[in-house]
């Protein structure tokens, strides 16, 4: 008999694991920074710390090294908007910024992060691929007060049914709430939910941990994101591209296991 070329391949998954996996997602969840933008190395993180650093009449390098050290109380919005965050750490700086100061700061501030939303070339087709295949569509990203403000004139935003903001919510991943979270504003089950991201603050096993399947998108630029905590060691499901995924769904449907198949022919 001659193989059928559209069958999934079957020697690589026992009937017991390929029944572990939900046949196919009714959702897609996927991370801002680096997944749907292109990546921003960390000379392009310094350049715009240099352009807030310089208003407060602080060294670059010492404002870059406070704003990395507080990731996770601005991802969280512990810190207050973005005017009461620059004045904590000015202060963490040792120095009490006025009020001109600050609100250039600031200014520049929403100016380089705003810059920062760059997208992906294949980013809006995937997106638009992925809404005419049926699949609801959920932003999770830890990010800071700049990306909520700006979202709503972003040229991905209107292909998703919903958006959790780190710093909107309070938690970030990988929390499994965050998870959580997105998945009950999809009305979905997390182990209906694919979840696509390049690997920032481990949210891929974050996803996994709740039960979600996650695959890393793994881009050109990849190597060069600058990203908090990114699970390097990740060894599971990997897309270069949306493209590449929509070639998968495209090919096998989009289910776990396909995903699996797909990334052992990857290797
Ligand atoms: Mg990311």
């Amino acid at each position: 008999m001659e193989p059928d070329p559209s069958a999934e391949p079957g020697p690589a998954f026992s009937t017991a694991s390929s029944a572990a996996f939900p046949a196919a997602f009714a959702a897609v969840v996927i991370d801002f920074f680096g997944t749907l933008t292109t990546s921003a190395p960390d000379d392009l993180w310094l350049r715009a710390a240099a352009a807030s650093a310089e208003p407060l009449g602080l060294p670059a390098g010492q404002w870059r090294d406070v704003l990395s050290a507080s990731f996770v109380e601005r991802a969280t919005g512990a810190l207050g908007d973005l005017t009461e965050t620059f004045r904590v750490l000015a202060r963490r700086c040792g120095i009490e910024p006025s009020e001109a100061a600050l609100a250039r700061a600031c200014a520049a501030r929403v100016k380089a992060q705003n810059a920062l939303f760059v997208f992906r070339d294949d980013a809006a087709a995937g997106l638009a691929a992925l809404k005419s295949r049926g699949y609801r569509l959920g932003l999770l990203s830890d990010c800071t007060s700049e990306l909520p403000a700006a979202w709503p004139g972003l040229a991905v935003a209107p292909y998703f049914d919903t958006v959790a903001f780190s710093c909107a919510e309070g938690v970030k991943k990988p929390d499994p709430a965050f998870f959580r979270l997105v998945c009950d504003r999809l009305a979905v089950a997390p182990g209906d939910c694919l979840y696509v991201g390049d690997g920032g603050s481990r949210e891929l096993s974050g996803a996994a941990a709740v039960g979600m399947t996650p695959v890393m998108l793994r881009a050109d630029d990849w190597h060069h994101n600058s990203a908090h905590d990114r699970e390097d060691d990740w060894t599971g499901p990997e897309i270069g591209s949306f493209t590449e995924l929509i070639r998968v769904i495209d090919t096998a449907g989009l289910s776990a296991r396909s995903l699996l198949a797909h990334h052992q022919d990857r290797d």
